[in-house]
């Protein structure tokens, strides 16, 4: 047994300490980014939030509300073959929707099958398990890269930066960071397994960027300082679940409660998941992960506004020009309150 004596950070438990600027305005702010990548030879552009490929917010419709702002979605990988690769087919080669997948055989032929429906718009693949750390997850990762070399490859979760460098040198462009942070995660209470996020996304950034790698902190964002304060960190990418769900683009229906309207976000790994694509929990296996009902928000377009709204003004706080500054430009302070709670219900 051992014990790790530094401390680690999530993020309610740090503030950005602001800093002294020219910068005149948020409007000025560019939160966008260009990106290459260790081994695809694809060149990324846009604001490098991802939705989450749960099949709530994973969707065609968030896809389409996203393309304006230039935002990426990871799609589900329930969507049946014929589906994704007419979707990806009709799209624009500049297109930064990922497609998902696990690692079981039947993912490797699906993605076959979508890749020989003429869908060479694929440039960008989401390889997803819940726990990164097996030999056969890397070893997965390593064939897909020889097979499709032109490929952006995103692979994960991991949370420590010895795994983040493992995967990019077998082949991963994009290293996925987050274990149990998740809104609807309960993976921390059903096996004690995690790491505080914002520690994780400093120490993989810190060992991707060394590699010429990319990370994507997945999970545990709740409020777009959250978001600022992954990017802060390190993060090249954010993705999101919780903060999207309950809009008009996600997957389900709105129901009545009390006169309020709700809409259901259950996890991946929850029973409800399980019950609708694995025919129930299997009897080895525990469910980790939990359905809530959330608020019904309306259109996702109104919240993205409010999301980048706050990553803008974050960056005008320190100093920042440029979203690609905010990580040189920002500086945790230590704190024991993040707001004022006098008038919360
Ligand atoms: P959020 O933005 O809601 O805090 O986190 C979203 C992330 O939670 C997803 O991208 C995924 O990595 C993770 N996640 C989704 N469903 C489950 C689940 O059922 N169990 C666990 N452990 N994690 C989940």
């Amino acid at each position: 047994m051992h014990i790790d004596h530094e401390p680690k950070l999530d993020f309610k438990d740090v503030l950005i300490r602001p800093k002294r600027s020219a910068l005149p305005s948020r409007a000025q702010v560019d939160i966008t980014r260009k990106f290459t990548f260790k081994h695809s030879p694809n060149r990324y552009g846009g604001i490098p939030i991802i939705a989450s490929n749960m099949d709530t917010v994973g969707t065609f419709e968030m896809a389409r509300a996203f393309a304006p702002f230039g935002l990426s979605v990871a799609l589900h990988k329930h969507y049946p073959v014929d589906t994704l690769a007419a979707y990806f087919k009709k799209l624009k080669t500049k297109s930064t929707a990922f497609y998902s997948m696990g690692i079981a055989k039947q993912d490797s032929d699906k993605f076959a099958r979508v890749m020989r429906g003429g869908a060479s718009a694929v440039r960008y693949v989401c390889i997803d398990v819940a726990n990164g750390y097996t030999e056969s997850f890397v070893d997965f990762v390593a064939r897909f890269r020889d097979t499709y070399p032109q490929l952006t490859v995103m692979a994960g979760n991991v949370v420590t930066g010895e795994m983040t460098e493992e995967l990019i040198l077998s082949g991963a462009d994009i290293v996925k960071v987050g274990i149990g942070p998740g809104s609807v995660c309960t993976t921390r209470s059903m096996t004690g397994v995690g790491y505080p996020q914002l520690s994780a996304i400093i120490e993989c950034a810190d060992a991707a960027h060394g590699l010429g790698g990319r990370i994507c902190a997945d999970g545990g964002c709740t409020s777009p300082g959250d978001v600022a304060k992954a990017f802060g960190g390190g993060a090249d990418f954010v993705m999101l679940g919780g903060m999207l769900a309950g809009h008009d683009e996600c997957a389900g229906d709105v129901v009545e409660q009390n006169d309020e309207k709700f809409m259901r976000f259950y996890g991946m790994s929850s029973r409800t998941a399980m019950e609708k694509y694995a025919g129930g929990v299997a009897h080895y296996r525990a469910s980790e992960g939990k359905e809530v009902l959330v608020p019904y928000r309306g259109p996702v377009a109104d919240s993205l506004q409010n999301i980048l709204g706050g990553l803008r003004s974050a960056c005008t706080y320190v100093g920042a020009r440029t979203l690609k500054e905010l990580t040189k430009r920002t500086t945790f302070v230590r704190a024991g309150m993040q707001t004022n709670e006098v008038f919360a219900e």
